[in-house]
This record gives C-alpha cells, structure tokens and sequence, in this order.
C-alpha cells in the first residue's frame, strides 16, 4: 500500500563526514544501535533516509529485513520494516551490554540474544558479510573446521604478540596451512586494507579456502582495490611481514616504521618471509636486495647476503635472532658469509586496478 522502498542506491546520501564538520551542529544517532560516532570499518558509513539516519550494517544484520534486489546484488528494505524493528529493539535487551534497543538477533533457530552490533566483538558475536548477512551470539557461532592446535609460544603473524593457547574467537589460523595463526583482530585489519582482491593466508598466500573460512568466521572482507594500491610492491611487502626483527634495531622511528629505499628499507628474509629487517640493522649494504633471517642462514652464521658487506661500517650491530627478543651473539665481524644467496626477495606484485 503505502510503502516506502528503500534501495542502496548508490547515490544514496552518506552523511558520515560532512555532517560532522557542519559547525554546532550535533550529528545524529543511528536509530538501530544509537551511537553516534562509532568505527565505520565496524559499522558501515551512516546513511539518511526519510530522516532516519542509520548505520549501513546495522540495518543489513537485522535478520529478515534486507532483501536482494532480483537478478542483483543490491538490498533493499521497506521503511515501514525498519520502524518495526526500531519498536522491537526499544523492548529487547543486549546479551553483551544489558541496555535496551538490540536490534540484531543471533540466526540460530530457537536462540533470542540479541545485541548491538558494536557490542559484537565484546560478546563474541559472528557476523557474516555476506549471502543472507547472518549473525551469531557467542554460543552458536562458526567455529573453524579444521583441527589444529598452537604450538607453544606461537605468535600472530600480524602482529607478532602471542596467540592463545587454542583455537578461539580471538586465536584463528589459516585453514590451507595451518601454520599461520593470527587474532581475530589483526587478520580483520588486513582484510580491510588489503581488500578481496588481495586478501590471503600471510603465510601461504591460499586465497580460496582462506577467504571462504575468514567470510564464514565473521572477517569483513570488502570487494575493492586495496588501500595501498597506491603504493609500489614496497608497500605489499609490509603487509605480508611489517617489522625489523633486527636485534638492535636502529631506525629511529621504530621497528614497524620503513622506507621506500635505502638503509632504512626493510628487506624480508628470503627463504621463510617471516623475519625481516631494515637495511642498517643487519649491517647490509644499500643496494643488498636479499638477506635470510638466521634461523634460515644457519643458527652460528651471520647474515647473508649476495652483495658486499663493505657499503656501510658506521654500524656495527649484527645479527637477527629466530623470533623477536631472542639473545643473539655479539659480532664483531660482519665479512664472512657462509651460505649461497637464494635468490631475490619473493614480492608479490600488486594487481592492476580494475578501474
Ligand atoms: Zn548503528
Ligand atoms: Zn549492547
Ligand atoms: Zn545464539
Ligand atoms: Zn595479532
Ligand atoms: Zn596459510
Ligand atoms: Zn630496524
Ligand atoms: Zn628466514
């Protein structure tokens, strides 16, 4: 009858930035989670319509109301479905914070929590971007198939802080390898950046099984270019392995901090790409273009290298330990290199931008 359609066109109003620089005036909540600033990498970019403001994703994880355009990828929902929504929210309770005005209800028959959607990762919730854009409370959520256990000490591959001690919401691994084990944290940060186009398993770079496994675990990961396309392969480096593993560090910036070139680059070992280092904090010379960590080289050789050594003797730091933090002999020679090089560093290149 009187219905209103409401389509993501793709001209649709996106209020997120501009209302927020408008001088003295106060940016509106969204009507589903009532927040007003929140992280839209979370939350999808607050939309208008017919007054309401909304987030993207706080509409689209109420179960039922987004339906696909036929023949389309496109949702739509009816305004008089979302003011529905917004009086069964105002009586229904958060499982996380215990506040009225939880909108999104976990998909497993039977079950009633429901809770924000910020709240989500607090309460261990799953919400899956994508087919019918289900969400899970912290009982009923996916967990990964495969079976597979730490080691002790195992550390992120992201970040390099350790994981827990079993597989849960927060420890996750890939499930091509299983080597590679991440926080729920980090692989979402990476998704984020890198985009669908290049998003995969740090370690073994498998695309398909990983990226089903992320989508079904809750991964947001958006179909564009990634956020370094910009960027020449420097920068896809750093994605895969983003720190100087050096065990004296020099850059004055930090180990997570590179340049583009020079004695502040980070080169990547070439055999496992899981250690790295900036150019100076292995003593390497400026055009070194490969290096392998120690734990590759050999524990009782020094690093390697297919050029000379002799381009930088300001330094006198050497060495790089297995893992961050790991005692590493003093040095005073940096000349002797007993292993062949293996060959450049593996740089995986950017793809094109599709436009
Ligand atoms: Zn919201
Ligand atoms: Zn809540
Ligand atoms: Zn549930
Ligand atoms: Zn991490
Ligand atoms: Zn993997
Ligand atoms: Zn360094
Ligand atoms: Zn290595």
């Amino acid at each position: 009858m009187g219905q209103t359609l409401c389509k993501w066109f793709p001209s649709m109003r996106t209020v997120c930035a501009g209302t927020q620089e408008a001088a003295g005036s106060r940016e509106p909540a969204c009507v589903l989670c009532g927040r007003v600033d929140e992280d839209s990498s979370i939350l999808g970019h607050k939309e208008e319509y017919n007054g309401f403001y909304f987030h993207k994703f706080c509409v689209i994880f109420v179960n039922g109301l987004c339906e696909y355009v036929e023949g389309s990828s496109e949702l739509f929902f009816w305004i008089e479905d979302l003011i529905l929504t917004i009086r069964q929210a105002e009586r229904t309770l958060c499982f996380v914070c215990g506040n009225l005005g939880a909108s999104i209800t976990c998909a497993e028959p039977g079950c009633g929590r429901s809770f924000h959607l910020p709240c989500a990762s607090k309460g261990e919730c799953v919400t899956q971007h994508f087919g019918k854009f289900r969400s899970f409370c912290r009982e009923h959520r996916p967990q990964q198939a495969v079976e597979a256990a730490p080691e002790q000490d195992t550390t992120c591959i992201v970040c390099m802080e350790p994981v827990g001690d079993s597989m849960s919401y927060s420890t996750m691994v890939c499930p091509a390898c299983r080597h590679a084990w991440f926080h729920r944290a980090c692989i979402q940060e990476q998704a984020l950046r890198a985009g669908f186009y290049c998003f995969q398993c740090p370690l073994c770079r498998d695309r398909d099984w990983f990226i089903t496994d992320m989508h079904i675990m809750g991964i947001r990961i958006p179909i564009r270019e990634p956020t370094w396309e910009d960027n020449d392969a420097y920068a896809s480096l750093l994605e895969r392995h983003g720190s100087c593993d050096a065990s004296h560090c020099l850059y004055p910036h930090g180990r997570e901090q590179a340049e583009g070139e020079g004695p502040w680059q980070l080169l990547l070992c070439s055999s496992c790409a899981a250690q790295g280092t900036h150019r100076r904090c292995s003593n390497l010379s400026h055009s070194a273009a490969s290096w392998e960590c120690n734990a590759c080289a050999g524990e009782d050789t020094a690093s390697s290298t297919n050029s000379d050594l002799a381009g930088d003797s300001t330094i006198s730091q050497q060495g790089l330990g297995p893992s961050r933090g790991s005692e590493t002999p003093e040095s005073s020679s940096s000349s002797t290199t007993s292993h062949a090089p293996s060959g450049p560093a593996d740089c995986s290149p950017v793809p094109e931008s599709s436009g």
